[in-house]
Order: C-alpha cells, then structure tokens, then sequence
C-alpha cells in the first residue's frame, strides 16, 4: 500500500520545465533515497510533495488522497515533514521550543506533553544536553540533529530530507547520517535525497535515479549501484565510486 504516489509531475519555471513527468511511489517503512546531478530537479520535486511549490501538472496522492486539494496544509505538513539543507531553525528560540512549538501550534498539544515529547526525541538525537541553547549556538551538525528531532517530535508518517549534509563541515556528516540510519531502523518512511552513494546504500531499500527532470532508473541499490541500466546513471555513478 503506497504512503505516496506520484503519477505525471510537471513542474515548470517559466519556460524551463524543471520536472518533466515524475512517476513513482513509496510504501509504508520505505526508505527511498533521490540521487541525481546538481539541477536534475529533486528538490522542487521535494517541495512540490511538501506543498512549497505548486505542481504546474500530475498528482501526489498521500494516503488515497490528492494533496493539491490539502485545505489544512500545517496539518498535512506535520504529517509530511521536511528537514531542510539549511536546517531552517527558529533562531530566536531555544533548541526545546523549537522542538515543542509546532506540536503547540498544529497539534494542539499542551505545554506538558509537548515538552515531554520534544525531551524524548532531543534525547534521542543526542541533543537533550542543550536544551537551552539557541541555533547560533550550534555546530551545524548540531542543528542538524535538532532539526531532525523537531521533525519527529510531529509524529510524522513520512520525512522528507533534502540533502541533509550537504551544508556541513564534512567532520559533522557523520553524526547526522548516523541519526537518519538509526530512525530508519525504527521503520518510518522516509524520501532522502542525498549524495552519499554509501550511505544511501547502505540506508535504502529503494534508490531512484533523476536526471534532467526525469527518473531515468529506479531499484534497489543493488540494481542501481551494481547493475545501472542506464547510460546516465552510470555515468553518474562513476563520479561518485
Ligand atoms: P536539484 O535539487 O536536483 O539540484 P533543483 O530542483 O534545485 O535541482 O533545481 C532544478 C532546476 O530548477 C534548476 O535549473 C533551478 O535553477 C530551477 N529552479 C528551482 N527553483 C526555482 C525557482 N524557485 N525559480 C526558478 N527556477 C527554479
Ligand atoms: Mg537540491
């Protein structure tokens, strides 16, 4: 049964057509990690699933329903989470506010349980020793993870991850994949696009490949990473192994 279903994207700039006719799916527990050249369109794809960008065409099903028609777009966004390149923290709140607002906002929650909640997952992420501090405090790495933790902290059903890493010093990235592998155990569906080959590898039971607006190739990474089938991803993945 498929969490999310896309089925003829398009998503137009202008005259530039950045997604030209995406189909594809994810099933409950699935990791699916989005590998694909600088510009081939997989964060707009990212952002048209979590409502930042209006499809120009085509569907995203979420649960049987067709989210173009999303009325409650913060609640449908507690249910689809992002966590951003650039973090995108609340700086001028604490790492716990950050980590307790939306569940006070959006879910209703009371101070109480928000609370107890952002403490179980900053706790989870490594992070509950600074509770009290604000983002400029933070390694990026830190961030990160607080990012993370306030994702979680909604009782998403999917997290979305666009390039998680990538604006890291390159001492931090290992902690970050490491939270991202251990949420994945646990078996939430998570989209991560990413350019870690050997993390994606090793984290994703579904790897799909993009190029120039297209999924040239999907599989598992077996498929892709050991057996492409297509000239562009193998093209690809020279550069990367
Ligand atoms: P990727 O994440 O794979 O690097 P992007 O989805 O960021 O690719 O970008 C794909 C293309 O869409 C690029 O050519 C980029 O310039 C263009 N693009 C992305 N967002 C916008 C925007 N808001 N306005 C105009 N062009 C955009
Ligand atoms: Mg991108």
């Amino acid at each position: 049964m498929s969490v999310i279903s896309i089925s003829g994207l398009k998503k137009s700039f202008g005259e530039n057509e950045v997604l030209k006719d995406i189909n594809f799916s994810v099933n409950k527990g699935d990791v699916t990690c989005i590998i694909g050249s600088s510009g081939s369109g997989k964060s707009t794809m990212l952002r048209c699933i979590n409502l930042l960008e209006e499809p120009t065409g085509g569907e995203i099903i979420y649960n049987g329903q067709n989210i173009l028609e999303t009325k409650n777009i913060p609640a449908y966004r507690a249910k689809v989470e992002m966590v951003f390149q650039s973090f995108n923290l609340f700086e001028n709140m604490t790492v716990l506010k950050n980590c307790m607002i939306g569940q006070m906002k959006v879910l209703k929650a009371s101070k109480e349980v928000a609370k107890k909640e952002a403490m179980y997952y900053l706790e989870k992420v490594g992070m509950a020793p600074y509770i009290n501090a604000k983002p400029r405090q933070l390694s990026g790495g830190q961030k990160q993870r607080v990012a993370i933790a306030r994702a979680l902290a909604m009782k998403p059903d999917v997290i979305l991850f666009d390039e998680p890493t990538s604006a890291l010093d390159p001492q931090m990235v290992g902690e970050v994949l490491e939270v991202i592998k251990n949420i994945a155990k646990e078996g939430l569906t998570m989209i991560i696009v990413t350019h870690e080959m050997a993390f994606a590898r090793d984290v994703a039971n579904h790897i799909v490949f993009m190029n120039d607006g297209v999924i040239c190739e999907e599989g598992t990474p077996q498929e892709i990473f050991t057996n492409p089938k297509c000239p562009e991803t193998k093209a690809f993945l020279t550069r990367f192994m």
